[in-house]
């Protein structure tokens, strides 16, 4: 018997090392991952310049918490403000911790800031925020709620892609919108650009805060930096997490000069968030996106994958959709694809879901277009072999 909570519903695979685009478990076998440790490990496995990089901090200093000033953290504070419409980052160490202080920042600011009484905060259906009791209670999927009652007050939620339905929520109490420019775990959702206007129109009018939860879409995965970039749209608060460190534990927000007031000094902390490993780590990752020309890739590679996928989709009528941005990509199926994913892990192919119909494929930048074509060709004869099976 394990020594672990039951609390994850896991492949039975151990994986013991990574490098590049590939994975090998304990018995010596070798797995393509087109999952990337869920949108983390952007530059692939263990990858050498992030590497050299934390190994010179490990031989400096690990953490001497935010008694001080730490330089990677401001280093990594400049950088990702010059790369967003952001003035000011505070830094955590996971996606949940980024939104829990997304939401903090919006409701102190109304409070202490416009001295108003504000405080709800307005997500979608199909969204994911994360497992804290605040970031669940904004999750628009009731099945991360089950059983976490009583759960905190000042949260709605509201059908995604869906202005009309948006602007009858807004109330008086009112302080902010968060959502996910593609929902990742709701089933690779992008969202309308119309909808997208409609949120920056009732923003204005109502003087509410936009705030965008990148910990999926952001660093890069889409094709820009952050998702929201695809749009004409500047958020209050961006929140990043996954693809920040390349696998060291990192979450981050960039927020809007006017906010700065409302995170005093002793408003809110965390012990580890920002040390110079975790800063390190940040840095070096947005520092090789940039120098590599990841970005360019990402928008090629994730081209090339979405038109081989619409190219399966032509020849398997199974195939409902094809969507997504960069390499983030989903491919809705007219079924449960549970079958598919295990069949081509077999295989020696990782790949994700994203709810019971949709295949989730998120590459790490460095994949090769002969991979994508060993994946796709893979995929291709397990849809005729489990469909055939079907009947
Ligand atoms: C994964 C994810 C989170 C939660 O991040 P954790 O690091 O698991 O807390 C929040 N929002 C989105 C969009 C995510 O994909």
């Amino acid at each position: 018997m394990s020594s672990l909570f039951p609390n994850y519903g896991r492949w039975p695979i151990s994986i013991v090392k990574g490098e590049g685009n590939y994975l090998w478990d304990d018995q010596g076998k070798r797995y393509l991952d087109l999952v990337s440790g869920i949108a983390v490990t952007s530059l692939g496995n263990v990858p050498p310049k992030v590497k050299a990089k934390l190994q010179e901090q490990i031989d400096t200093l690990w953490h001497c918490s935010n008694l001080f000033n730490i330089p990677q953290q401001e280093a990594l504070a400049d950088k990702l403000v010059s790369i967003s419409c952001g003035d000011r980052a505070f830094f955590c160490n996971s996606g949940a911790e980024a939104n829990e202080a997304a939401i903090k920042l919006a409701r102190r600011y109304a409070q202490r800031v416009l001295n108003e009484d504000r405080y709800e905060v307005i997500t979608f259906t199909q969204s994911f925020h994360g497992r804290t009791l605040a970031t669940l209670t904004a999750t628009g999927q009731d099945k991360v709620k089950d059983g976490f009652s009583p759960l905190p007050e000042g949260f709605k939620t509201v059908p995604y892609n869906d202005g009309k339905a948006l602007r009858g929520a807004i109330t008086d109490k009112t302080i902010a919108i968060m959502l996910e420019m593609v929902q990742g775990e709701g089933g690779v959702n992008p969202a309308d650009p119309a909808f997208v206007e409609e949120i920056k129109a009732l923003c204005a009018e109502h003087n509410l805060l936009i705030i965008v939860d990148e910990v999926q879409t952001g660093i890069g995965r889409t094709g820009k930096w952050f998702a929201y970039q695809h749009y004409d749209v500047e958020p209050d608060i961006i929140t990043m997490a996954k693809g920040l460190g390349s696998g060291f534990p990192i979450g981050a927000i960039v927020g809007k000069e006017k906010l700065a007031q409302a995170f005093g000094p002793g408003t809110h902390g965390t012990t580890f968030g920002g040390n110079p490993l975790a800063a390190t780590a940040g840095l070096a990752t947005l520092e090789t996106i940039a120098e590599d020309g990841y970005i360019q890739k990402v928008n090629e590679m994730g081209e090339y994958l979405r038109t081989q996928l619409e190219g399966l989709k032509a020849s398997h009528p199974t195939i409902v959709e094809v969507r997504g941005k960069g390499l983030l990509v989903g491919m809705e199926m007219d079924g449960p694809v549970g079958d598919v994913v295990a069949t081509l892990r077999e295989e020696g192919i990782l790949l994700l879901m994203a709810g019971p119909n949709v295949i989730r494929i998120l590459p790490p930048f460095t994949i090769t277009k002969e991979e994508i074509d060993e994946a796709v060709q893979a995929l291709a004869r397990v849809l005729d072999q489990t469909y055939a099976a079907r009947g």
